[in-house]
């Protein structure tokens, strides 16, 4: 029973032959790699290398004609090389990652009669792909999805697959070129102050980045009034895929139905390069080598693509006396003997200012004192302070009176001690 014609958007199959230049992914792979179908391996594999010596880029350098014509030879050659995907594109007509092997036999059966879909309800999912959008409101396709289901083959959803294949895949030629691209994202490293990193700062930036052309409104393309001469101004052109046949935006004005010309000012790429004065904000507490992610603030995306990311790496400096690790801060500080020795309240420096330490008696030289909570504020944790860690450095006193020198001889008749003695018994 012929249940259905093919009918409103699908047209009828007794035209496939004179809209197939109009289709971008279904394309004659046999014809372009000039072989017979039932060409072997062998004389694929020969044929292939022939054209690919003939239009490699190497020997065609900027001919854009020939560099076409190699994608188009290398892409027929991916597909009928590969005996799997030859077999899908044998059956179907064309080859998409999407498509299984059960599923394109199943259509293959499924194709030899045209009246096996039926026209009903909506195929709502089917531009759900990020390619060109196509309408095919009014056509329920899940009469063959049902064939393949009959057959033991997946449901209806991998022929959405095969019309996403079809118009969003990469076989999509000049139509998926034009689709969103995600905008790259940048990175810049920036020098602050020991104190900028420290309290935190703003800086003013200039940031070098691709921006969304203004001529073009990040189209690439320039809209002219008049008619479009692929489409007439319809806005839509028809392509085939096997035995079916879709209206589908024109690829030449993108369906508008008007004239596009490329963009002079961009070149079609939809972006710019300018600079722009970005002012970022440094947390108090910030880190030598901490990443910054602005969200979006990077390299516009093509084609209305959403922008990439900025990272400003921030390269903190140093200070004289003050030395950073990570939140704790270090500092050497000299104390006399007599200080060490007998104890002593000192004032040392802090980032915030002068504080009290006590050196407890008997502090040796390279002995570590800790301030607690008096380093860096922590940029990632609140209310979290990183120590102040004070080395101690021992100052020996210079003495050029006789008094003194006798007072220490005195000291060291009253204190016989060997410093080394611990070192011999290691040696
Ligand atoms: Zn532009
Ligand atoms: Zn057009």
């Amino acid at each position: 029973m012929r249940a259905s014609e093919p009918a409103g958007e699908i047209l009828s199959e007794e035209q496939s032959d004179e809209s197939k230049e109009l289709m971008p992914a279904t394309k004659d792979y046999y014809g372009i790699l000039g072989i017979k179908k039932t060409a072997s391996g062998e004389e694929i594999r020969k044929a292939f290398r022939k054209l690919a010596r003939k239009y490699h880029p190497d020997v065609n350098p900027g001919d854009k004609k020939a560099e076409e014509k190699f994608k188009e030879i290398s892409e027929a050659n991916d597909v009928l090389s590969d005996p799997k995907k030859r077999k899908i594109y044998d059956q179907v007509g064309f080859y998409s990652d999407n498509i299984d092997p059960a599923t394109a036999a199943a259509y293959a059966a499924g194709g030899g009669r045209p009246g096996g879909y039926a026209p009903g309800g909506g195929f709502g999912e089917g531009s759900r792909g990020q390619g060109v959008p196509f309408d095919f409101s009014g056509f329920d396709f899940s009469d063959l999805g049902g064939a393949g289901q009959a057959r033991g083959g997946p449901g209806g959803s991998s022929f959405r697959d095969i019309f996403s294949g079809i118009f969003g895949g990469r076989g999509g030629a000049g139509v998926a070129d034009e689709g969103p691209e995600e905008g790259s994202d940048l990175e810049y490293q920036v020098n602050v102050g020991f104190w900028q990193a420290i309290r935190g700062a703003e800086l003013r930036l200039n940031i070098a980045r691709q921006d969304v052309c203004s001529n073009c409104h990040g189209t690439g393309y320039l809209e002219s009034p008049g008619v479009c001469p692929e489409c007439k101004g319809a806005g839509q052109v028809t392509q085939t895929s096997g035995r079916m046949k879709f209206n589908v935006p024109c690829p030449r004005c993108g369906g508008t139905g008007h004239p596009r010309t490329v963009c002079n000012v961009c070149r079609g790429e939809g972006v710019v390069n300018r600079t722009d004065p970005l002012t970022v904000r440094i947390k108090p507490g910030t880190r030598d080598g901490q990443r910054i992610r602005l969200a979006g603030k990077g390299n516009a995306g093509a084609h209305g693509g959403p922008p990439g990311d900025l990272y400003i790496i921030v390269r903190a400096g140093e200070h004289p006396v003050f030395r950073r690790e990570g939140d704790d801060i270090h500092i050497t500080v000299p104390v006399t003997s007599t200080e060490a020795a007998l104890g002593a309240k000192i004032e040392v420096p802090t980032i915030d200012g002068r504080t009290q330490l006590k050196v407890p008696p008997g502090t040796q030289s390279g002995q570590r004192l800790r301030l607690r909570e008096k380093g860096v504020p922590s940029a990632t944790k609140d209310g979290v302070r990183g120590d102040q860690i004070v080395e101690i450095k021992i100052i020996v006193p210079k003495v050029h009176d006789e008094r003194s020198k006798e007072i220490l001889r005195e000291l060291a008749r009253l204190n016989p001690e060997d410093p080394r003695a611990e070192i011999w018994p290691k040696v």
